[in-house]
């Protein structure tokens, strides 16, 4: 008998070794292992959505034909031998898992029968392709892998070859602080049914189960739970996008509210990285949808762009940067993470708290929450990247190796020294203040760079500027602001910087 061993993260109807096969010919398992908390605590959030979106798929397959095996297990290693044994499997059938550890995984374990690799339809770019596409350039850049994707896909072409509108990227239209009072379009929650709440209340034991043995247990809270757990309710959510929010998506990309976590954000990525949304079926479906309601042009392009461009070159890059990417700190950053990032509270800093709250609730924040809250934070306090990483890893709930890599590492944390992002995405706290409302609740100053009132963004940046100054005058697009820091008189940098310390070691 064939087997084919369908991922947590590939419930994806068309996925590629179910495709290959019928349901008469072949028996499918499926792993619901708790083996993944010894290595990682994750957000109870995020256990729901894959565990309940398994048990689904699995219930689907069966609908299909399918002879389907969900196994609970302790370990993905045992759960398979048993089966493979039980079922006397012949062969055994995966499609490319998106993660390098659990590929080099796979291939570690002594397995009795041979097993057949299916190249992955998870992405429109497999990673031979990417690699063509990246051997020529000595510095990869984004835009020209996306145009080359527009032009490969035939996504918002013109007929004669040109970008529809006459320009690839309107990103420059997309950049508005928040006015006062900005109200985002609530978003699609769905009620839990009979198999979430099951597993809801599984997860919640698990969590029970590590605290009573003294370990730590699970952050977040695992109800309300409102994520789509089937292939149909993403669908729902991407339609529930494209009537809200895809005309206005992109003004206000940038712009953080509190009590409004999710604005004109797509909301997409959980589905997108579990295979419960294919990339191709979004993209065609935004483009078609968004010509027709005739979507101003800057708002479709810069949702496409994500998706096609960003989500794809991200990926591209994890395996094209190699296996010893996860590794870099190029900044010798070694601070330990404080204990408000486990907690998801009491940091004292409002930006800080109100994303923290809203992780905690549902294991997601938006881009500009994570790039200049978040790895903002991480980047310029220097904390370890490797452990900051692994804690966005655990607390989102799209967080997937091959994602956390290159964005938080990369593009957030500078930790490959510029492979990613052409200068560190470094900011004070002017910033969050020009593009939010939460330094108006904060009991810091955002004008201030010393003193105990002191906005710790702002003490922290400059501290990051004069501690790594050698290397960053070395890139060009940090001229500017290494001026301004030569600028700073001698003492008051000094005060800055005591601000920075002192912050650093709380
Ligand atoms: C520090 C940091 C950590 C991140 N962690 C994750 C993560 O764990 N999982 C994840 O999927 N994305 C991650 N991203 C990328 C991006 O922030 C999320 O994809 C996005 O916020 C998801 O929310 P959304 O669906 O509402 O996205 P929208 O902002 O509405 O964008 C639409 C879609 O574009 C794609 N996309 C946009 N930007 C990126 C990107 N940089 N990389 C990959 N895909 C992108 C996603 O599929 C997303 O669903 C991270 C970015 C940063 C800077
Ligand atoms: S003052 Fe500083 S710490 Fe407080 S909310 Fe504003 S940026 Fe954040």
């Amino acid at each position: 008998m064939i087997g084919i061993w369908v991922l947590g993260d590939q419930l994806d109807p068309l996925h590629a070794a179910l495709a290959a096969h019928n349901p008469s010919d072949a028996r499918v398992l499926l792993i619901e292992s708790s083996s993944v908390l010894q290595q990682y605590r994750y957000h109870r959030q995020k256990l729901v959505l894959v565990w309940s979106a398994l048990r689904h798929f699995a219930a689907e397959l069966r609908q299909q034909g399918w002879m389907v095996d969900l196994v609970e297990a302790r370990s993905f290693e045992e759960a398979l031998k048993d089966w493979l044994a039980e079922h006397q499997i012949s062969e055994l059938h995966l499609m490319e898992p998106a993660e390098r550890p659990f590929r080099e995984g796979i291939e570690r374990l002594p397995l009795p029968i041979p097993l057949v690799w299916h190249l992955s339809n998870a992405f429109l770019w497999s990673r031979d392709e990417f690699g063509a596409w990246a051997a020529p350039y000595k510095q990869l850049r984004m835009e020209l892998f996306y145009r080359e994707g527009r032009k490969r896909f035939g996504v918002l072409m013109s007929s004669d070859g040109q970008p529809l509108g006459g320009q690839w990227n309107f990103d420059q239209e997309n950049r508005k602080a928040p006015p006062k009072g900005l109200v985002g379009p609530e978003p699609l929650v769905f009620e839990p049914d009979e198999l979430t709440l099951a597993v809801i209340a599984k997860v919640d034991q698990l969590a029970q189960e590590l605290e009573a043995a003294s370990e730590s247990g699970l952050p977040g809270i695992s109800a309300p739970f409102g994520w789509a757990v089937t292939r149909s309710q993403a669908l729902a959510v991407l339609e529930h996008f494209i009537c809200t929010r895809l005309d206005g998506f992109g003004p206000f990309q940038d712009a953080m509210v509190s009590g409004q976590p999710t604005l004109w954000h797509a909301l997409l990525s959980p589905y997108l990285n579990i295979g419960l949304l294919q990339p191709l079926e979004v993209i065609r479906r935004l483009e078609q949808a968004g010509l027709e309601r005739g979507t101003p042009l800057a708002c479709l392009e810069g949702v496409i762009r994500q998706i096609l461009g960003w989500r794809e070159y991200t990926h591209g890059l994890y395996w094209w940067f190699g296996a010893d990417y996860p590794a870099r700190n190029h900044f010798g950053a070694d601070l330990s993470l404080p204990d408000w990032l486990e907690r998801l509270e009491g940091s004292g800093m409002s930006c800080m708290d109100t994303v923290l709250a809203e992780i905690e609730i549902s294991g997601y924040a938006h881009h500009i929450q994570r790039l200049m809250v978040l790895a903002n934070y991480g980047l310029i306090a220097g904390l370890d990247p490797q452990a900051f990483t692994a804690w966005f890893h655990r607390m989102f709930i799209d967080g997937y190796d091959w994602v956390m890599q290159t964005n938080v590492l990369g593009m957030g944390l500078f930790a490959d020294g510029g492979l990613l992002a052409s200068k560190p995405y470094a900011a004070s706290g002017s910033y969050i203040n020009r593009m939010s409302n939460y330094c108006k609740g904060c009991s810091y100053n955002p004008k201030q760079r010393s003193g105990p009132d002191a906005c710790p963004f702002n003490s922290l940046y400059w501290d990051f500027l004069a501690r790594n100054q050698e290397g960053l005058r070395r890139n060009h697009r940090m001229g500017l602001v290494m001026k301004q820091l030569e600028r700073i008189p001698d003492d008051e940098l000094a005060a800055i910087r005591s601000t920075a310390a002192a912050h650093r070691v709380i």
